[in-house]
């Protein structure tokens, strides 16, 4: 059923993703593997099940009962606050990215079943712009909580990102501080946050509601954390440890719950959810 639907959705054309063509090369492995089998096994290989990026319309299928999903404030579109250029202007920049996603912003929101429970949830499209955070993530995302505390839902956010929009400077951070206030007033309601965090989440979006879960769990070997491992090894001027930054390491390391590979995460939900909110209605 999945699978039939998935095929609906049209194949992302990005280069670096799951290009055009029978045939696909992993990043994981290096094996050139056939696509329509990645596609089929929710853009994972074969081989070494590296997880390639997935469209956030994709995921959306993936984790959500067929007939169920509503989406909410997909028109929301960006201002232009500071009257931000760097190379073109930010009017430009985002129209050039809703061109290339047909998306008006960087994140997808609603609700549907989840197994039968009723769910709110927003995905992240790191293929708007790095999946970066400005006024409309923030806003959609805080929306879509306040929707699910009002209607006693399960919240889930899908994170991919590389952080907060430059494009709107102080905007952007206020972003963390508002989504983070929103999931305050759903846990006051004893109400569950799950927070997925898939390769890669950074910065401004890890600093505030992807690691602010009742249950945080991590797609395997993504890429995680604030700053860069760069810039943190020359600012503490001392090597980093083995597969720092990664899924594994966070989770050694307590600050993730589960890894949970993509074709078992909607079960896995499942059960988290039906544990801390009982049968489905
Ligand atoms: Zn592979």
């Amino acid at each position: 059923m999945v699978l039939e639907r998935l095929r609906r959705t049209t194949p992302t054309k990005d280069p670096k993703k799951i290009p055009d063509g029978l045939w696909l090369k992993c990043p994981g492995c290096a094996k050139t593997v056939f696509k329509r089998l990645v596609e089929e096994r929710l853009d994972t290989c074969p081989e070494c099940n590296h997880h390639f990026k997935m469209p956030s319309r994709r995921r959306v299928i993936s984790l959500i009962d067929e007939g169920t999903w509503t989406e909410w404030d997909a028109d929301l579109t960006s201002g232009d606050p500071l009257g931000f250029v760097d190379g073109k202007s930010y009017p430009e920049r985002i129209a050039q990215q809703q061109a290339k996603t047909g998306m008006k912003d960087a994140v997808v929101t609603g609700t549907g079943k989840l197994a039968g429970h009723a769910v709110g949830l927003g995905v992240m499209e790191f293929d708007f712009n790095g999946g970066s955070m400005g006024s409309v993530v923030g806003e959609k995302l805080t929306r879509m909580i306040e929707k699910s505390t009002a209607s006693r839902m399960p919240a889930i956010i899908l994170s991919a990102s590389g952080g907060a929009r430059m494009q709107e400077g102080a905007i952007s951070l206020m972003q963390m501080t508002k989504t983070s206030a929103a999931l305050a007033r759903h846990a006051e309601k004893r109400l569950p946050y799950i927070s997925i965090l898939t390769n890669p989440t950074m910065a401004g979006v890890m600093a505030s509601y992807a690691s602010l879960g009742d249950i945080i769990i991590a797609e395997p070997k993504a890429l995680i954390g604030f700053t860069g491992a760069r810039v943190i090894q020359e600012t503490i001027k001392q090597e980093l440890p083995e597969g720092f930054q990664t899924s594994e390491f966070l989770f050694k390391h307590g600050q993730l719950d589960l890894i949970v590979p993509r074709q078992e995460m909607k079960t896995e939900l499942a059960r988290i959810i039906g544990y801390l909110m009982g049968k489905p209605n």
